[in-house]
């Protein structure tokens, strides 16, 4: 977790209320603890309540203002009652992160491409196309897409009519164009880009701005084992990304600061809507020759 905070542009969220879902896990802590340096207050939820609760403390330390909310995305009733505590401790939402999300092993396949010895393998063995486990795919799909779409439904009412309510997603790199592998999470991530575009128009009479972050690749607990060998090392996966992005770099966290206060702060994004806003080095804007 990266200690200092240094905004790039003036914003002034002073007054308003932001509520991060995955608050408590890399780059949402981050951002809670951005919306917080800009002035928000901010509801910090996790379904691990306890990550949620650190990055809490860590805000309210520092002088801003921070609670800890006990969330399951995939749960109305668990939204329901954050949404309930929210109102009562920090007042109505004006931003809305839908930041929980995240891929699974078990939506992965192990080769990047099938080959004629590999049709007929068994799970146990090698993980392929034919043999991938559907409650993990679905389980992947229900945590992005649903976990988007329903703490969406629970807090927009919140949101309608409120000036300068935004909503910000999360996609990723792999919704423009998806990453060998993880045809689950690629899936999910592309549903959340269209999504984005869908609730723009649907909430554009109720003044609601709806965008997302695409970040490209970040080095977090859920991909480093594709990533980084044991040894320190770059796997040929993290040697091929690399060599796909024309910066030849990983992203670290505080390269996502600019792009979430400019969506956040309606004075600086207010006619910006529906946009999957990449942070990738350009990564998708190189076809790799
Ligand atoms: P992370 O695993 O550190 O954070 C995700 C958080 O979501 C965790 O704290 C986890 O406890 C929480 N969570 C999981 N299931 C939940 C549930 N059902 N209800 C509530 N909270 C739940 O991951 P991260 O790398 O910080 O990613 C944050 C977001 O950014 C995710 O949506 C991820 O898909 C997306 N993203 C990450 C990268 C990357 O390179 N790290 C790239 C593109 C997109």
């Amino acid at each position: 977790m990266e200690n200092n905070i240094n905004i790039p542009v003036k914003t002034d969220l002073k007054g308003k209320v932001a509520v991060v879902t995955g608050g408590g896990g890399v780059l949402c802590s981050y951002f809670s603890r951005v919306l917080a340096e800009c002035g928000a207050s901010v509801a910090v939820c996790d379904l691990r309540f306890e990550n949620a609760e650190k990055v809490a403390a860590e805000i309210n330390a520092s002088g801003g203002k921070a609670i800890a909310v006990r969330m399951n995305v995939l749960d109305k009733d668990s939204i329901e009652e954050a949404h309930k505590l929210i109102n009562e401790k920090l007042g109505i939402c004006d931003i809305l992160v839908n930041g929980a999300g995240g891929n699974n092993p078990r939506g992965n396949t192990d080769k990047e491409q099938l080959f004629p010895e590999d049709i007929n393998a068994d799970s146990s063995d090698l993980k392929t196309f034919f043999n991938l486990d559907t409650d993990g795919i679905r389980f992947v799909f229900d945590l992005n897409f649903l976990g988007t779409l329903m703490p969406t439904q629970v807090f927009a009412k919140d949101l309608a009519c409120r000036e300068g309510a935004t909503i910000i997603n999360m996609s990723s790199m792999n919704s423009f164009r998806p990453l060998t592998k993880i045809p689950a999470y690629s899936g999910a991530k592309a549903a959340v880009s269209n999504l984005t575009m869908w609730l723009a128009e649907h909430f554009a009479p109720v003044g609601i701005r709806v965008n997302a972050i695409a970040p490209g690749f970040f080095v977090t607990d859920q991909n480093r084992a594709m990533l980084i060998n044991e040894d320190g090392s770059y796997t040929p996966r993290s040697k091929k990304i690399l060599s796909n992005t024309p910066m030849n770099r990983f992203g670290e966290v505080s390269d996502l600061c600019g792009s979430l206060v400019f969506l956040a702060d309606s004075k600086a994004s207010g006619f910006v809507n529906g946009i999957v806003l990449p942070v990738d080095g350009g990564f998708s804007a190189y076809s790799g020759v």
